[in-house]
């Protein structure tokens, strides 16, 4: 489908009469801040096969390669700074044009970029964990101690296993956070899908169970996603470029935003 040239006048028309919008992120969006989507050549798990959660816990092989991988990754995710398109989702926040920001990334952009309800599916790098204690762990520190040698590295309270905070594949997803994203996906009446391929279950059912449900779907993404046929409004362009001109047609420079949303 040819993107819609019109698209961001139409976009921004959508959320001025939305009452209650939200922003469902996949990796297209912080691909714009040089962080690789994991799928993609030379992303990082082209090199190694993801560890699954059960061979974590119990193979001391599994979680040598899996901090292997961390410490390779580090730098990658430390240096990405947020967006256009992070700090436009933030601005459409503060100005009360969106609810909540439901997120399939781990990179912690959004909250960078000054989102303050961002919905984190699969968890976050920003910070490892003790599986034993549930004891957080700065991730430099840990880093400090992959370089220093230390191949696996364990809780320093209880000597517990340390993993970073992400959901890994074979770990079931943060129950609390996704009843809060089934929730808003009931409640909502405009949900902007950006940069998901909306394949991966039960993340892509958010947006159809919204839309299901009489919510608009905007959908931007570089490539063709399930959804297509449903959504309202389809683009293939950059996220940054569409959001930050959708923000420029919302909020005019020195004018506040009309239709503020009251929630
Ligand atoms: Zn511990």
């Amino acid at each position: 489908m040819n993107s819609d040239p019109k698209a961001v006048e139409k976009i921004a028309g959508l959320i001025r009469e939305s009452r209650r919008a939200i922003a469902f992120t996949g990796a297209g969006i912080s691909t714009e801040s040089g962080i690789p989507d994991f799928r993609s050549p030379g992303g990082i798990w082209s090199r190694y096969q993801p560890v699954l959660y059960q061979d974590f816990l119990r193979s001391e092989d599994a979680r040598r390669r899996y901090w292997q991988m961390k410490k390779e990754g580090y730098y990658e995710l430390k240096r990405a700074r947020p967006n256009e398109g992070h700090r436009a989702l933030a601005r459409l926040e503060a100005e009360g044009k969106i609810a909540a920001v439901i997120t399939q990334n781990i990179d912690g952009l959004h909250q960078e970029a000054g989102s303050r309800r961002v919905l984190e599916l699969h968890g976050t790098s920003r910070h490892c964990i003790c599986l034993d204690c549930q004891a957080r762990f700065d991730p430099d520190e840990i880093q400090q101690r992959l370089e220093a040698g230390v191949e696996i590295p364990q809780c320093g309270i209880c000597g517990g296993l340390l993993k970073s905070a992400t959901v890994s594949f074979g770990q079931s997803l943060p129950a609390d956070v996704l009843a809060e994203a089934f929730e808003l996906s009931m409640s909502t009446d405009l949900v902007l899908a950006l940069g998901s391929s909306l394949v991966v279950e039960p993340a892509c059912s958010i947006p159809l169970q919204a839309k299901n449900n009489g919510a608009r779907l905007v959908i931007v993404n570089h490539a063709d996603t399930p959804l297509d046929s449903l959504a309202d409004i389809v683009v293939h362009r950059s996220i940054g470029e569409i959001l930050s001109g959708v923000v420029r047609e919302c909020f005019p420079v020195g004018q506040a935003c009309r239709n503020r949303a009251t929630q």
